[in-house]
């Protein structure tokens, strides 16, 4: 891992490509680098970046009756552990700004014994509390939703409004969901629930050079756009003939499957356009789970970087304004 640090070259340096964030994905370029630095970036980003995840789930458990005289059992046809389970995978919000420590770093926590530990400096506090139809309803079952839990710390926890359709389970009548739920910061190292990003790729920074516009033609009659609707033809390569534009690249790069090997069009295309590798620089491209939004994931996995690599903070500066 101590190869990541490129002592002789510049500091590397890092761009958000226009038009992105889009939602939680992001694309950034990372130039000035190589591709084991490039693949640090990645694995910090997947395991030790820092997001909230419940991790204790306390359910009331037993047999009621509520004040109409109706009697609600405590099950539901999912087992605790499965249900714990989905909470754990909920995104929770994550805030920079608020101060949260680990528990295990946490001056209230780190002294007591494991059954003491929680505080609000180290864990948010969430409830749930649920019933099945009533017996006189229509409805056979009802649905328990994310969005059904309510937060008993500050409200900037609060599931993300698109987060509130993930189900839960079902109750049916005469059962009932009742539970707290405590979150705390972790790393996706420790477990799949404390990662906030998904499909985290790099590939080569590339530009598209027109080489034979008459060929080319074979791919522009197809009449295919980029995916801002631009069209596919010999004008967005310009008086230059070349394509640097990343997003549009990488929109050549598929619509080029359409003339490649085994479409039958390849010999006809014959590499009309060609992809040419740009030196020491690199597509970086991933999706987090709405738990942070991807400037800030990026930036805390250079952070985290930065911290256990002294070699690589001069690298590593460059952080996404
Ligand atoms: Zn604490």
């Amino acid at each position: 891992m101590v190869a990541v640090s490129d002592e002789e070259g510049e500091p590397m340096k890092t761009e958000i490509v226009e038009g992105w964030p889009q939602g939680h994905e992001i694309r950034i370029l990372i130039t000035e680098t190589d591709a084991a630095q490039v693949n640090a970036i990645r694995r910090a980003l997947i395991s030790d970046v820092p997001k909230l995840a419940i991790t204790r789930v306390d359910f009331s458990q037993g047999v009621t009756q509520d004040n109409k005289g109706d009697v609600v059992e405590s099950v539901n046809v999912l087992p605790d552990e499965v249900l714990a389970h989905r909470l754990a995978m909920i995104p929770i919000p994550t805030p920079a700004d608020e101060g949260l420590v680990f528990p295990e770093d946490c001056d209230n926590c780190r002294d007591v014994v494991e059954k003491d530990k929680g505080c609000p400096m180290c864990q948010v506090l969430y409830t749930l509390s649920a019933r099945g139809p009533s017996a006189d309803s229509e409805d056979g079952f009802r649905t328990v939703y994310a969005g059904d839990i309510t937060t008993i710390s500050d409200p900037v926890y609060d599931i993300n409004e698109e987060h509130k359709q993930i189900p839960l389970t079902i109750l049916a009548p005469g059962q009932f969901l009742e539970f707290y739920a405590f979150a705390v910061l972790g790393r996706g190292r420790d477990h799949a629930k404390w990662s906030p990003a998904a499909a985290v790729g790099f590939r080569p920074q590339r530009r598209a050079v027109l080489h034979k516009p008459k060929k080319a033609s074979i791919l522009f009659d197809l009449g295919l756009t980029t995916s801002e609707g631009t069209k596919i033809d010999a004008k967005l390569f310009g008086k230059d003939k070349v394509v640097t534009n990343i997003n549009h690249v990488m929109d050549l790069e598929n619509a080029l499957h359409q003339v490649g090997e085994g479409t039958g069009r390849s010999e006809e295309f014959a590499d009309a356009i060609t992809l040419e590798t740009v030196a020491n620089a690199y597509v970086f491209t991933f999706e987090t789970d709405g738990s942070l939004d991807p400037v800030t994931a990026f930036n805390s996995a250079l952070n985290e970087l930065n911290s256990r690599f002294v070699d690589l903070s001069e690298d590593i500066k460059s952080a996404l304004a």
